[in-house]
């Protein structure tokens, strides 16, 4: 309830808004013109969230009604929404190719928006994805650095800024991984975590927080209040139980109703062995199912903004915490533990309106830490300091090549049944590393002895990352190894996941959704 830190009060106060406008001024100058009229061009050139605002507006309303501007007509961002889908994998989307029309509204929506195609989340697990999201930082920095952890004291967060800038900020989360043990809360005037009755392992309906969520807008748009919202939706995640009809229609014709309507019966995490083919399709067709729950309920919350008469300065940001291994390993239907790329690859797709680039795709790898600076850059805030993110508009608008691309540091939790490949003896909850470049990642498991186990993939010639070449490649091994070496020890002891005992209740609840397995 808006309990921004000390720090992050003095760091936001302190910020002030820099002289030129990067997006829309550029964009529309860019564009020569768009006929949308001179007034919206005025109002990109001067109008912002400081004094000034109050003396250009008016003249924007005056010039507005003179040039008559259609009604969809961009005009400067005003507000921010941030979907994320939990365990999304972008492949699954037909934005991205996938065969199965899944994603019909998120399609559509793409096309007039910015996708990522090669975005990489930080930890493949929900509560340290959803802290980066948040703040910007790494989970070494944030300080969730598994499940059931909080954030640390002190960290800025994107909803206390926004808060103290005036935006009415509001969240609304359907899992209990994000509830507000995890400190999520913190700068959210409103953070609504409560996930109603359980069922099947303490998450809420996405039509419910959708609903919930759509309530909250509307208030604020009534109040005339420029809002940050963020929803969180979790249908994607296991159990796969989407309502029977959106999974029966990526089966094939030998099922029957009642064979994708009965509860789920086998255990949450099983060897690919142990199903048989069948079994394994009727899975992804759930999977997939969920996501035609979720496409549905992304649609729901565009079309309010529509009705709302907020859609043309609403800043939209779609994206998702992780990814999830389905059929591909041994281990199956899971994320958490192994940041291969199933895990480690995420949907993000930006929405800015009127943006010139709508519609463009950027091939470059980017990652969920450049959400926060990104936002920060398309509001013309000055981020806080030291994030180890970077804006992305630079990279959207052509400004930037990649000629050396940056890496992204990628930690799971060690867990050695999941693993079964990994012959040395797997220190169980250590910290699985990663580092990922465009064409090439090198995975480190803690084994006994204080040592790493290292993985190395050629993403481009091996992307389904089966072949490690560690034994041959010891060059480039050590060389990574060092990097990732180096970025850890940048964060200090901050990077150790025993390092925060678990609340005994928190971790019981845990256990009980099957994320630890002891
Ligand atoms: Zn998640």
């Amino acid at each position: 309830m808006g309990n921004a830190s000390p720090l992050t009060r003095r760091r936001s106060i302190s910020s002030r808004r820099k002289v030129a406008r990067p997006w829309y001024g550029r964009g529309m100058r860019r564009a020569g013109g768009d006929g949308s009229g001179r007034a919206v061009y005025l109002v990109a050139e001067h109008s912002g969230y400081n004094e000034g605002v109050r003396i250009v507006i008016p003249l924007f309303l005056i010039a507005a009604s003179a040039c008559s501007p259609p009604v969809s007509a961009p005009a400067e961002p005003k507000n921010l929404v941030i979907l994320s889908i939990d365990t999304l994998r972008p492949d699954h989307l037909g934005l991205h190719g996938y065969s199965r029309p899944t994603s019909p509204h998120l399609d559509r929506f793409a096309l007039d928006s910015v996708v990522f195609d090669q975005a990489v989340t930080v930890h493949v697990a929900t509560a340290p994805a959803h802290g980066t999201i948040l703040t910007g930082e790494y989970p070494g920095g944030h300080g969730i650095q598994r499940n059931g952890m909080a954030l640390k004291p002190g960290i800025p967060t994107l909803a206390g800024i926004l808060t103290e800038r005036g935006f009415a900020t509001g969240a609304f989360v359907s899992g209990w991984t994000l509830q507000r043990h995890t400190d999520l809360d913190r700068g959210f005037e409103i953070y609504d975590d409560d996930l109603g009755p359980p069922r099947n392992g303490a998450r809420r309906e996405g039509a419910q927080t959708t609903a919930a969520a759509v309530k909250w807008l509307r208030k604020q748009v009534a109040a005339e209040r420029d809002f940050f919202l963020f929803v969180h939706l979790f249908e994607p995640h296991w159990p796969y139980d989407p309502p029977a009809r959106d999974a029966l229609r990526f089966l094939p014709g030998v099922y029957e109703l009642t064979t994708v309507s009965k509860p789920v019966h086998l255990d949450r995490l099983l060897s690919v062995n142990r199903l048989t083919q069948a079994e394994q399709q009727e899975y992804v067709a759930r999977y997939d199912g969920e996501i035609v729950v979720a496409d549905r309920l992304a649609d729901r919350l565009f079309e309010e903004l529509e009705d709302l008469g907020v859609a043309h300065n609403t800043v939209v940001v779609v994206l998702s915490d992780h990814g999830e291994t389905l059929f591909e390993r041994e281990w199956t239907m899971d994320h958490g533990t192994r940041p291969y790329d199933e895990q480690a690859r995420v949907p993000l797709i930006l929405h800015v309106p009127g943006d010139p680039a709508a519609g463009k795709h950027v091939p470059d790898q980017v990652s969920l830490l450049d959400v926060v600076p990104t936002v920060f850059d398309i509001f013309d805030f000055e981020s806080p300091e030291g994030l180890p993110g970077r804006s992305l508009l630079p990279l959207i608008r052509g400004e930037r090549t990649e000629a050396n691309p940056r890496p992204v540091f990628i930690t799971a939790r060690a867990e050695p049944q999941r693993v079964p490949h990994i012959k040395a003896q797997l220190l169980n909850r250590g910290l699985v590393r990663a580092i990922r470049l465009p064409e090439i990642k090198l995975i480190e498991y803690p084994v006994a002895g204080r040592r790493q186990q290292p993985e190395l993939f050629n993403l481009i010639d091996d992307p389904g990352e089966r072949d490690n070449r560690a034994g041959e490649n010891i060059d480039i091994v050590v060389g990574l190894h060092g990097e990732l070496a180096e970025w850890q020890n940048a964060t200090g002891k901050a990077f150790d996941p025993g390092s925060q005992e678990l609340d005994p209740e928190v971790e019981e609840a845990l256990r009980e959704l099957g994320y630890i397995d002891d």
